[in-house]
């Protein structure tokens, strides 16, 4: 038993400077990722702050955005009628995460902050730069079946995990910061950050600093949104290749196309020459193509993981498919 300092927030305020207080400190909302990874000794947080407590859960339909409470369960935002209305891409995709019983206990907070699903990452017996920074990556030249093929860097090529987040970049959400030295909006785009040499920094998140809400736009292009999810198994999983696509229309022709893709990247990966290919372009096979075979430009595959690129190219035609027939 190692031992560790709790406390409950009462408030956003003492969330954060609690936090502040205690180096270290983490916060725990439904706990689903925290718990298991504490448990297997992969983090050993010296303080938690329970945040779940706090009025952070609403769902509230502005004239212009839709805002999430960080502590709104998955569930609860999947299933609103608004969600499904403006925003289907995130539906889809809350949807298609976990199971029915996660998703009724899991913050859309968390599950933005979730840590990858490396397996090696999970098991304290491989080294892992992400959990131990400087010790190595054992995933290079390991099994690399589920890692990235967009933004690795010789320090890890763990996959992104959250399929919202995927959605949330389509939709060009925006983050609600708040933390002991003011709050801020970062847009969701600029909250992940790349591996490079050091993985174990995920999101532009300061030691105390929690995200109290996430705002998306309700728009012609989150209208017209969808997210399709590739796993190795239906009942759970996560994504192998996912796409988060969103098309605003005048008459047959694309004024503005968004394709993002989830297990493939070591953050949300946006697929813009798919979007070039698209932007302007008359609604149809041809576009739809060109479109698909841009989607692995850049890729850069791994010994055992070159199939995600024609699978990554076949879930970009079909999501089109699907948007362009609800046209
Ligand atoms: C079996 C299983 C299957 C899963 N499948 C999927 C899937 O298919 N797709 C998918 O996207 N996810 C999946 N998940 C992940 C799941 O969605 C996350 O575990 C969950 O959303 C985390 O939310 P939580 O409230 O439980 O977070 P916690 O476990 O409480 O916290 C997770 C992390 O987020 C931090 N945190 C929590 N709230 C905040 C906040 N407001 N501000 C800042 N930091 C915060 C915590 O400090 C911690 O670091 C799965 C999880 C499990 C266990
Ligand atoms: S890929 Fe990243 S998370 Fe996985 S073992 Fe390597 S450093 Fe760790």
């Amino acid at each position: 038993m190692r031992p560790f300092d709790y406390a409950r927030a009462t408030s956003v305020r003492d969330a954060c400077e609690l936090a502040a207080a205690r180096p270290g400190a983490v916060f725990i909302a439904g706990g689903t990722d925290l718990v298991p990874l504490w448990k297997d000794a992969v983090c050993a947080p010296p303080a938690v702050i329970d945040i779940s407590r706090l009025s952070l859960d609403a769902i509230e339909v502005r004239d212009r955005e839709i805002a999430i409470g960080a502590l709104a369960r998955l569930s609860d935002v999947a299933d609103h009628p608004a969600i499904r209305a403006d925003t289907p891409a995130i539906a889809d995709a809350l949807g298609a995460s976990a199971s029915g019983q996660l998703r009724h206990a899991a913050t859309v907070g968390g599950n933005l902050v979730q840590r990858t699903r490396c397996s090696y990452f999970r098991n304290v017996g491989f080294a892992c730069n992400k959990r131990a920074p400087g010790s190595g990556c054992a995933a290079l030249g390991g099994d690399d079946r589920r890692h990235a093929i967009f933004g690795a860097s010789e320090h890890c090529i763990a996959t992104h995990a959250s399929d919202l987040a995927v959605a949330l970049v389509a939709l060009d959400a925006t983050v609600d910061v708040l933390g002991p030295g003011g709050d801020r909006a970062v847009a969701i785009a600029d909250f992940f950050v790349l591996p490079g040499d050091r993985p174990d920094r995920e999101t532009v998140l300061r030691p105390g600093e929690l995200i109290g809400a996430i705002r998306v736009p309700r728009t012609a292009l989150a209208r017209r949104s969808r997210y399709l999810k590739v796993r190795d198994r239906a009942s759970f999983d996560f994504a192998v290749v996912s796409v988060a696509a969103a098309l605003h229309f005048e008459g047959a022709v694309v004024r503005e196309a968004r394709l993002v893709a989830g297990g493939v990247g070591t953050i949300p990966w946006r697929l813009r020459g798919s979007e070039q290919a698209l932007a302007g372009a008359r609604s149809g096979e041809q576009a739809f193509s060109a479109a698909a075979a841009r989607a692995s430009d850049g890729a850069r595959p791994l010994d055992r993981n070159g199939f995600k690129l024609e699978l990554l190219r076949r879930c970009v035609r079909r999501v089109l498919d699907e948007l362009a027939g609800g046209a």
